[in-house]
C-alpha cells in the first residue's frame, strides 16, 4: 500500500478520533488559559505542558536554557518543527472583560478566555495531533517536534533565532499555529523600531535665545515622516510599507528649561523587499534627520530561566513562495482532511516567523486554530470545531510533507 492510500484509509478514523478528543482538549485548553503568563513568566504554563506531553507519551521532552520547551515524536530523516508560544499578552482594563478572562468559560461551541486563540489552542491542537499521530500509527520518516516557545509577545522572533542557533536542531520547515482561521499562511510583514534624536543646547527657558530648541527643529522632521508614509512601496501580496510616529519626547533638567535633546520614536512596517539598510538610508536621506542621531533599539530582557539573549529589534518581513513544498504539502493536507481547497494567505500580524525564516532563513509556513481578529481582544475566543480540525491537520500534515519531499527526491533524480 502507498503512503497515499493509506492516508486515505486513515482520514475518517483520524476525523472521528480527533472528534473523540474533543473534551479532553477543551478541558486542557482551559487548563492553560487558567496559568497567567505574560512574556518571561512562562514557567508554570510550560510544566503544565510537559506534563500533558509526558502523558501522551512524547519520545523526548527538554527544556532548554532559555526555557522554551521541546517535544519530540519520531526520528526520521525529515526534520519538521512545530511553534506555539506559551506567554500571552496582558488583560489590560479588568473592567473591560464580561468573564474572568483567566476563568475563561465554553460557549456556543467556542472556548473563550485569555489566550484561547493567541495561542493557547495552536499547543492544545499540537499536543493532541501527537497523540492522534501514536495510536493511529501516522509516523513517517520524520522527525517531529513541538515547541512551546518563550517570550513572542515581547519580542517575536528571539526564541527562534536561540533554538535555531543553540538547541543543536536544523529543521528543513517551521510551522507555526499562531490564528490563521485555518487558512495556510506564507509570509507577513515584517518591522524594525528606530529611534531618531536631535540634539540641541539646553539653557534657562526665561532667556531661550540663549539655547538651541531640538523640538522646534525636530516639528520639520515629524512633517516629513507624515510624508514618506504615503510614498512607502506596496507589496500585492504583503501590502504597503508603513511608518508611524508612536512617542516624543524631550530631556531637559526642568520644565523651566529649553531641553537638550529631542528624540521619536518610530515603529516602521516592512513590505516585501524593504530591509533594515534601505529603511535607515531612507531616514538618513530625510532633510530633517541631517544632524540626527539614528539608533535601531534593542531587546534584552531576560527570559523567565534569566538567559539574556540580546537582539537589535528589527523583525524582517518574510514570504515563502507558494510553490515550496511546505506550501504544497499543506495545501494537499487540507484537500486530504476536508476535501476542499484552503485559502492561502498572509498574516496581518507578526509571528516568530521572523526568526526562524526572516532571520534564520528556514522554510516557515502558519496554519492554526482561532481567527486573528480575535488575538489580544477582550472577547477572546476559538472555536472548538477548529480545534479538531488542526489537531487533524498538525497529525497529517508531517506525514504528507515527507512524502512530498521524497516525491521530489525521486523526480530530481531522474532515470538512470
Ligand atoms: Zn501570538
Amino acid at each position: 500500500m502507498t503512503v497515499l492510500e493509506s492516508i486515505r484509509q486513515v482520514r475518517d478514523r483520524l476525523a472521528t478520533e480527533a472528534k473523540s478528543y474533543e473534551a479532553p482538549m477543551v478541558g486542557f485548553l482551559r487548563d492553560l488559559i487558567a496559568i497567567p503568563a505574560e512574556s518571561r513568566a512562562e514557567g508554570p504554563v510550560i510544566q503544565r505542558i510537559r506534563q500533558e506531553m509526558k502523558e501522551v507519551g512524547f519520545d523526548e521532552i527538554r527544556i532548554d536554557p532559555m526555557g522554551n520547551l521541546l517535544g519530540r515524536i519520531g526520528q526520521g530523516k525529515r526534520i519538521i518543527m512545530m511553534d506555539s508560544h506559551t506567554d500571552t499578552v496582558g488583560i489590560g482594563d479588568a473592567s473591560e472583560w464580561q468573564w474572568d478572562p483567566y476563568r475563561g468559560k465554553t460557549e456556543n461551541g467556542y472556548v473563550y478566555g485569555r489566550g484561547a486563540c493567541d495561542q493557547r489552542a495552536g499547543m492544545a491542537c499540537m499536543v493532541y495531533a501527537a497523540k492522534l499521530i501514536k495510536n493511529l500509527a501516522l509516523l513517517g520518516d520524520y522527525t517531529l517536534w513541538m515547541v512551546g516557545s518563550v517570550q513572542e509577545e515581547d519580542c517575536d522572533g528571539l526564541s527562534w533565532i536561540y533554538i535555531l542557533r543553540q538547541d543543536g536542531i536544523a529543521p528543513d520547515l517551521v510551522l507555526i499555529t499562531e490564528p490563521s482561521g485555518l487558512r495556510i499562511c506564507r509570509g507577513h510583514r515584517g518591522r524594525i523600531e528606530i529611534e531618531v534624536c536631535l540634539h540641541g543646547r539646553s539653557c534657562h527657558a526665561s532667556a531661550p535665545e540663549r539655547g538651541d530648541n531640538p523640538i522646534y527643529r525636530i516639528t520639520a522632521l515629524v512633517r516629513e515622516i507624515e510624508e514618506l508614509n504615503t510614498r512607502l512601496h506596496h507589496d500585492p501580496f504583503l501590502g504597503k510599507g508603513t511608518i508611524a510616529i508612536t512617542a516624543i519626547r524631550s530631556c531637559s533638567p526642568s520644565l523651566c528649561a529649553v531641553p537638550s535633546s529631542c528624540s521619536i520614536h518610530l515603529d516602521r512596517r516592512l513590505t516585501a523587499g524593504e530591509t533594515k539598510e534601505c529603511v535607515l538610508a531612507e531616514i538618513r536621506a530625510l532633510p530633517g534627520a541631517k544632524h540626527a542621531e539614528i539608533a535601531v533599539l534593542q531587546y534584552e530582557q531576560p527570559s523567565y530561566t534569566g538567559l539574556v539573549y540580546p537582539m537589535e529589534k528589527y523583525y524582517p518581513t518574510w514570504v515563502l513562495e507558494e510553490s515550496h513544498p511546505g506550501v504544497q504539502a499543506a495545501i494537499e493536507t487540507c484537500q486530504h482532511l476536508y476535501g476542499t481547497v484552503p485559502i492561502v494567505d498572509k498574516w496581518t500580524f507578526s509571528t516568530n516567523g521572523v526568526g526562524s525564516m526572516g532571520i534564520c532563513g528556514v522554510p516557515t509556513i502558519g496554519f492554526g486554530p482561532g481567527d486573528e481578529v480575535d488575538a489580544h481582544s477582550v472577547n477572546e475566543r476559538v472555536a472548538i470545531d477548529h480545534l479538531v480540525r488542526a489537531a487533524q491537520f498538525y497529525a497529517l500534515f508531517p506525514l504528507v510533507y515527507a512524502h512530498h519531499l521524497e516525491q521530489e527526491e525521486a523526480k530530481g533524480a531522474g532515470p538512470g
